[in-house]
């Protein structure tokens, strides 16, 4: 390992790895202090000297990767040989335009797909994960990045390890390090050190990086960052978005690829065909040039890289990060939101507001983190200096704590977990100092499954365990009970009472959780199961996390949507009972994780056909209720937080996880991070996996109705023995210029109001559906016809000048025809006006630019000589959009019809 004495020549050279040298010793060498870290100055030194913590990303794309990819396309080839042959035949400079268009192509295309690379790196930017420091004498949270040698690093469960560190401090510290060693068994950690030849995976003291805290909390030095820790040497880590085609790109590949073969057997056979019925042999190549130009819709991979990119920007604005790409398609298609409670339904505020005690209920008073307020009982206020029962679990609840209460120009902000928040804000109520607590000794720490915790101090040579979690988990572990000022053996008495102080409690939505604590002796052994027994009940506190005002409503919207909503929460099945009917999810049955180990499928089935919630549940039980719901067809959305969290995310058909409570695994196991925790953002970025499916399948509709016009006009145009009708470079224009601005127009079409009105889509749904089929077809055919009919009618067989005219008022036609047709996809279903003609000004200004160039095309001497055009006069362009309007108004007539009759049907 390269550490910071070896690369800095002003630190002296440490005799030994960080591994065999003793935690002093490397603080020594490496300059610097558990107690207070680096000084800013000193950061700024050695982050020049050693540069960011980052490992640069192998899978980074440059961008003349990018530029070199638009020119890499079949049809780019047979352009070229177009080119290449009109030099040949002395049309130098139709092969000029056609080199032009190929270019413009290119760099239209790489504008796009560059404007995409970059929005997935600002987004890889936002995903960049953070860590605790201690800098300056105090704790901040700051970027992995920034972290350089010396630095001291807080590790917690669930952390991803952000350096390479030599732990200073331990507690039950567990390493999962399969990334890197391949073994799966997490490593118990130490601060201890070791032979300077022990393994790189027996090297117990120290913390890799890439690696993830699956137990315990520690404290590290940074002794190696960015390449220069064994993961960087390695260089197999890197955080990035999975640039995975989606499976709807998967399909349009194949179609692309399915229409080239399509493409160059018709451009072939038409070839062939009007060869032997006598047409001259450059006419035909360049027909069956213009044909295979006409078949392939060219801008359409561009468009949707595109549309997908902007997508992942609007779910950022709608607060949720996408990991992979795929992951806006799934949402669209969700049929089942499995989400936790704490946090994500409500607002993770907790407040304690009453507290159970043997000699009497006491009500807190206060809101939030604010810890003014004081004690009540039976409505009056009482001292609680005299009740010491009071003080000794709250005592006791603050020694089994990591959190903190800060108060800043925003006033009393919690550092730490919520639920050990709200003691702190208790304790303070009864004005005790938090500072007078000792530093622990050991702790068996929180988890979901264990749903408790226990710290144990030495105070004046006394060992306490303070322990708090669920109650029905820490009960069975007391054997004796805090009365006032006694303690005495708990009996059934107690035991009635306290259940029924839980019911009153969770009934009213209080999350509840009991307070015990232990004197252990000296010969006491310290593992978990010795010592969390035989406890002392302190009482219950009873705490409120009000629901997100704005979950009521996502919740009655994932409905119409056709998405089912089960809570699956850690939470008391009265809790969550209570909470769930406040935000208005039906509930005719609370299963609790015991009940649902006895079920078997069969049962869970029925279980999830009913209104459901789970409660008491561990992560595991999340995974067996994916795995169902998928086996029964469903795609599932699921909520995660915690370490244990990442399978049944990795399952789940879209991983949701927690951006502001979610631990780095939960995160790095997801597909989508939100940033606010909140449920309606799932439903939210629901919304907006639909508006972007449709939208591209709304452009895909469009642009191959084009293409299917071209084909039909060219094509009828040979059986009708006609001179040629579109040039190669006159198609190229359409499709590329023309149709390219307007299909990036309707990528950006607003959500139909019907989006959140309309079930699931399927999964295995075809791109082209048959009535999506029936409208490229049919609205194919009418591109086709008006344009043919717009030639023949202009051709005059007694006068070859005609030729000229006709070609342009077909050209022209044809893209006025399709710039019409646009209207038709802005909705897949309802007419315009219930859309809002004016709510996509974007597809107007792509209408008014293309029909802008079109005039350019007609009138600028230029032009005309480029594109074979001759002017036209206004009966002309009368005409054409006499021919023209009907595609749009029939169309209308037809949605309105089946709008009004759907409409009628549904009410
Ligand atoms: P959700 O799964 O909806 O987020 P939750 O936060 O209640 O709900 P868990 O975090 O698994 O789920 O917590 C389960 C139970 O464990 C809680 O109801 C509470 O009684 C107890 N608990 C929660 N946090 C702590 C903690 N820091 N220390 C001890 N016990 C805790």
């Amino acid at each position: 390992m390269t550490n910071i004495a070896s690369d800095n020549p002003t630190l002296a050279a440490p005799p030994k790895p960080p591994h065999a040298e003793s935690v002093s010793s490397i603080l020594a060498t490496i300059k610097t202090s558990t107690n207070t870290g680096l000084d800013s100055a000193e950061v700024s030194r050695r982050l020049a000297k050693f540069g960011p913590n980052t490992i640069p990303s192998s899978d980074t794309v440059r961008w003349h990767q990018v530029l070199l990819r638009q020119f890499t396309d079949v049809l780019i080839v047979i352009l070229v040989v177009a080119g290449l042959v009109s030099v040949a035949v002395g049309e130098v400079t139709d092969a000029i335009v056609i080199f032009a268009i190929v270019l413009l192509n290119g760099l239209l295309g790489f504008v796009q797909e560059w404007k995409a690379e970059r929005s997935l790196a600002a987004l890889r930017q936002m995903l960049a994960p953070r860590c605790r420091v201690i800098r300056d004498a105090s704790e901040m949270e700051i970027d992995a990045a920034e972290l350089v040698p010396g630095d001291i690093v807080q590790i917690e469960t669930g952390d991803r390890v952000p350096a390479d560190l030599r732990l200073t401090r331990c507690m039950n510290l567990q390493i999962d390090e399969s990334a890197l060693t391949g073994e799966s068994v997490a490593v118990d950690k130490s601060t201890d050190s070791i032979e300077a030849t022990t393994d790189l995976a027996e090297r117990t003291n120290m913390a890799w990086t890439g690696t993830a805290a699956t137990a315990g909390r520690g404290i590290g030095v940074v002794v190696a960052t960015g390449q220069n820790t064994e993961f960087g040497r390695i260089a197999k880590l890197t955080e990035t978005i999975g640039r995975d085609a989606t499976p709807l790109q998967q399909k349009l590949s194949v179609l692309g690829r399915q229409l080239g073969v399509a493409a160059i057997v018709i451009s072939i056979v038409v070839a062939v065909t009007g060869w032997v019925m006598g047409k001259p042999m450059t006419e035909m190549f360049f027909t069956a040039v213009s044909l295979a130009v006409a078949v392939v819709p060219e801008g359409l991979p561009a468009v949707v890289t595109l549309t997908l990119a902007l997508g992942v920007r609007e779910m950022v604005r709608r607060k949720a990060l996408l990991r992979r790409l795929r992951a806006a398609e799934s949402l669209g298609s969700a049929t089942v939101i499995c989400t936790d409670k704490t946090g994500t339904l409500t607002q993770n505020q907790m407040t304690v507001q009453r507290i159970w005690l043997a000699a009497g209920e006491v009500d807190v008073t206060g809101v939030g983190y604010d810890p003014a307020g004081h004690f009540e009982s039976a409505g009056q206020k009482i001292d609680f200096r005299d009740r010491s029962d009071l003080l000794a679990l709250l005592h006791s609840g603050l020694r089994c704590n990591h959190a903190r209460l800060v108060k800043n120009a925003d006033g009393w902000q919690p550092i730490g977990e919520p639920t050990e928040s709200a003691i702190v804000v208790a304790a303070h109520k009864a004005w005790i100092d938090p500072r007078q607590c000792v530093e622990p000794v050991a702790e068996f720490s929180f988890t979901s499954n264990r749903k408790r915790m226990t710290v144990i101090t030495q105070d004046q040579g006394q060992m306490i365990a303070d322990a708090k979690g669920a109650p029905e988990i820490l009960l069975p572990l007391c054997t004796d009970i805090l009365e006032g000022q006694s303690r005495r053996p708990l009996t059934d008495q107690d035991h009635q009472n306290i259940t029924a102080a839980i019911e009153t409690m969770a009934g009213r939505g209080l999350r509840t959780l009991a307070i015990a604590r232990r004197e252990l002796s000296a010969s006491d052994p310290c593992d978990e199961s010795a010592v969390e027994d035989s406890m002392t009940l302190l009482g219950i506190v009873g705490m409120m996390d009000p629901p997100r005002a704005e979950v009521p409503d996502a919740i009655s919207l994932a409905k119409a949507a056709g998405i089912r909503v089960f809570m699956i929460t850690g939470d008391s099945p009265v809790t969550a009972t209570a909470i769930a009917r406040q935000i208005g999810l039906p509930v005719d049955q609370a299963v609790v994780g015991g009940e649902l180990d006895a079920m078997d499928d069969q049962a869970l089935g029925t279980a999830l056909a009913g209104d459901v919630v789970f409660a008491r549940t561990t992560p595991e039980h999340k995974l067996r209720i994916v795995k169902l719901l998928q086996s029964q067809g469903h795609i599932v959305g699921m909520t995660g937080d915690g370490v244990n969290d990442a399978p049944a995310l990795k399952k789940a058909d879209i991983g949701i996880a927690m951006g502001k409570r979610g631990t780095d695994v939960a995160k790095g196991a997801a597909d989508i991070v939100l940033t606010d925790d909140n449920f309606s953002s799932i439903i939210g970025a629901v919304e907006e996996g639909r508006r972007q499916y449709d939208n591209i399948q709304k452009f895909v509709r469009y642009l191959l109705s084009s293409n299917t016009g071209e084909v039909v006009a060219i094509f009828l145009n040979i059986l009708m023995g006609g001179p040629l009708l579109f040039l190669p470079v006159q198609i190229l224009w359409m499709n590329l210029v023309t149709d390219g601005l307007t299909a990036v127009a309707l990528g950006l079409e607003p959500s139909e109001k019907n989006t959140m009105y309309r079930p699931p889509r399927r999964p295995d749904e075809p791109v082209l559906t048959k009535s999506g089929m029936a409208m490229i077809a049919a609205l194919g055919t009418y591109v086709g016809l008006a344009s043919l009919w717009l030639f023949h009618h202009y051709l005059d067989d007694a006068d070859p000048s005609s030729i000229a005219i006709a070609q342009t008022v077909a050209f022209t036609g044809i893209i006025v025809v399709e710039k019409i047709n646009v209207l038709n996809f802005r909705s897949l279903g309802a007419p315009i006006w219930t859309v809002g003609f004016l709510s996509n000004p974007w597809v107007l200004l792509a209408i008014g630019t293309t029909i802008s160039l079109q005039i350019a095309a007609v009138y600028v001497p230029v032009m005309q000589s480029v594109l074979h055009t001759v002017p036209l006069s206004l009966a002309d362009w009368g005409l054409i959009v006499v021919v023209a309007m009907p595609i749009f108004v029939l169309v209308e007539i037809i949605k309105t019809f089946a709008w009004m009759r759907s409409s009628t049907e549904s009410s």
